[in-house]
């Protein structure tokens, strides 16, 4: 990840002192916005924790949500290969985009496999309501046990249809596979994070 000391090695004279900012969900990946940064406003985002921009069009830096109160909250930011384009990792606090959409390139771009990632958000605000309006808030109360049991049952039943049933019936239960173990790692006060980390370690080389 980039800090303060490393602005200077960003090449901002190749395009008039701009480099693009193309920002992506810290958590889902889903890509939000492309917007443009010189080297004041990636500083400002640096050391804010905000992302900043420079705004072409209102000619001076812009910190995304200074009106609207949706800003981006920096998690980090990489540079590309020759150092000519920034990526911004963020997490949005509403939607980025200025017509209320939670991406500037529409429902398109909803993220796939980073579902999982909004999942698990929503699993672990529903633990906090009453059991009477939530599932996940009557798992969470009966205790790890049970919700280790759902997952085995999940994990059975994802077998069985994985062996002889039909497709839908595969993809269901391994939804509610997907579900329970997400209900289980978040009792367990962990998440997919450290999981996915083992399966990207087993990939290396
Ligand atoms: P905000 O930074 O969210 O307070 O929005 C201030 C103004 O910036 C809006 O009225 C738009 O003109 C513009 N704006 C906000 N979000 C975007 C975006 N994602 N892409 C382009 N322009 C934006
Ligand atoms: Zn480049
Ligand atoms: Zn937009
Ligand atoms: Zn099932």
């Amino acid at each position: 990840p980039l800090t303060v000391d490393d602005i200077t090695r960003i090449d901002f004279a190749k395009s008039g002192g701009l480099v693009p900012a193309i920002v992506q969900h810290a958590d889902t990946l889903q890509v939000l916005m492309l917007g443009y940064m010189n080297a004041d406003a990636l500083r400002e985002t640096l050391t804010r924790g905000q992302v900043v921009f420079y705004s072409r069009s209102k000619d001076r830096l812009w910190r995304k949500g200074e009106t609207s109160g949706d800003v981006l909250v920096l998690d980090h930011v990489l540079a590309d290969c020759d150092e000519d384009a920034v990526l911004v990792l963020a997490r949005p606090e509403g939607p980025t985009c200025h017509t209320k959409t939670t991406s500037c390139f529409g429902m398109e771009n909803a993220p796939g496999i980073g579902f999982m990632a909004h999942l698990a958000k929503v699993v672990t605000e529903r633990a906090h309501v009453s059991p009477a309006d939530s599932y996940t808030a009557r798992l969470m109360h009966k205790g790890i046990a049970k919700i280790a049991q759902k997952v085995g049952e999940e994990g059975l039943e994802t077998a069985l249809a994985g062996r002889a049933g039909d497709l839908d019936e595969l993809h269901n239960e391994a939804a509610d596979l997907l579900y329970h173990l997400s209900v289980l790692l978040m009792a367990r006060e962990t998440g997919l994070g450290p999981v996915l980390d083992i399966l990207r370690e087993r990939h290396k080389g």
